[in-house]
């Protein structure tokens, strides 16, 4: 008897040891093996431009210092007008290479910060989308495989821009196109982007689809960024898809494969709304294919949530195939350490990202920090 209490014991303890060695198994494959989809850059050519403009996008020097000042209304605000310090790692590639190393990231898919070419149209928007995908390719193509691209589109010159999806393809370290919420300037849902998305959806893109101009800024005032980035971004994403989603546009474009930044959001937690909202407006239910939670399910998400109860909120919805890691590196850097020395230290928005993740059971893990993207990417 007591020899089988032993022997059960024993058991217990060696089975106890096995997990415990395949959690840090997966732990120490995952962290440094890491493919970061959601990180940015201004390339230099882009950085050029912003120094040259007088209007808000643009980098103004003041006392020596570099201030990127981009978001809507940033500059009319008093706890906003002085914009946020830019340094060199935002467009250095040394530097966004030695972030992952610190960070635990073997690859990472960069695309241009916000606000990407909206503010040009025409030639212009043309010219300067092929400038920057070549200048893109060409980083990744030097970074030894540690970088790859998602390419920027003239969205105002629609013409140019499936002109510009098709030339991606003689790109190769260019993997899928990052675009904002308003298209050419009525919603990603408008027939005046259609084309363009049609010619994304063919060569088989993702699209990373990333906010920058906020909704309901009007209550954002005596709040710094704060409550323009934590609430503003994710509501104007969440109109973005949701209009895509009742338009019937999604419908047209079923193999349209999106990418939806800040883990989906506000979409998580409004969808059983939305759900609801749709199915007792007959009009608009009659109009679409499914409800709306079903469109979400073939979305892909990073995992930047911050919440370990968010991110699991999301699998649930979701499932843990479409979830991938990201940091939104090099936004959110340390706070109050001095800009000249923000690339040499661990940032505290990035770490928030891996303990989440380290909540998570490891061959779970493990898919959102390397193998979803590798699926959706096809190969790194
Ligand atoms: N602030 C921005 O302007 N862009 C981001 O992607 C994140 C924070
Ligand atoms: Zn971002």
């Amino acid at each position: 008897m007591r020899v089988s209490v032993m022997a059960t014991k024993l058991g217990r303890i060696a089975a106890r040891a096995r997990v415990t060695a395949r959690v840090q198994r997966a732990t120490s494959t995952a962290r440094g093996r890491a493919v970061d989809v959601h990180t940015h850059m201004y390339l230099p050519s882009y950085m050029n431009v912003l120094r040259k403009r007088t209007e808000i996008p643009r980098v103004v020097t003041v006392n020596g210092e570099d201030r990127l000042i981009i978001l809507p209304g940033e500059d009319a605000e008093l706890t906003t007008s002085s914009g946020r310090p830019i340094g060199r790692e935002y467009w250095d590639v040394e530097a966004k290479l030695r972030f992952m190393d610190i960070h635990g990231i073997e690859t990472s898919v960069v695309s241009l910060a916000n606000p990407w070419l909206d503010f040009l149209s025409g030639d212009a928007a043309n010219s300067v989308a092929q400038e920057l995908n070549d200048e893109l390719q060409s980083i990744c193509e030097k970074s030894k495989g540690r970088l790859l691209g998602f390419a920027t589109l003239p969205v105002r010159n629609p013409v140019g821009a499936v002109r510009e999806v098709e030339r991606l393809k003689t790109l190769k370290h260019i993997k899928g196109v990052i675009l904002g919420t308003p298209g050419a300037g009525k919603g990603l849902d408008h027939e005046n982007v259609r084309e363009m998305l049609l010619a994304i959806e063919q060569n088989n893109y993702p699209i990373f689809l990333h906010p920058h101009y906020g909704v309901g800024n009007e209550h954002y005032h005596d709040s710094g960024h704060a409550l323009f980035l934590a609430l503003g971004f994710p509501f104007e994403t969440t109109v973005c898809v949701s209009r895509m989603i009742v338009s019937g546009a999604l419908d047209k474009m079923p193999r349209l494969k999106l990418l939806v930044a800040h883990a989906g959001a506000a979409l998580p937690s409004l969808i059983g709304r939305l759900d609801s909202c749709v199915a007792h407006d007959l009009a608009i239910a009659n109009r679409v294919e499914h409800e709306p939670s079903q469109y979400l399910k073939r979305m892909y998400f990073d995992a930047i949530s911050y919440s370990p109860a968010a991110l699991n909120h999301l699998v649930e919805l979701v499932g843990e195939d479409r979830i991938m890691f990201g940091t939104d590196n090099p936004f959110f850097p340390p706070p109050g350490v001095d800009s000249s020395k923000v690339i040499d230290v661990e940032w505290p928005s990035t770490t928030k990202v891996w303990k989440t993740l380290d909540t998570l059971p490891p061959e779970r893990r493990e898919k959102i920090v390397r193998g979803n993207a590798i699926s959706l990417l096809g190969s790194l």
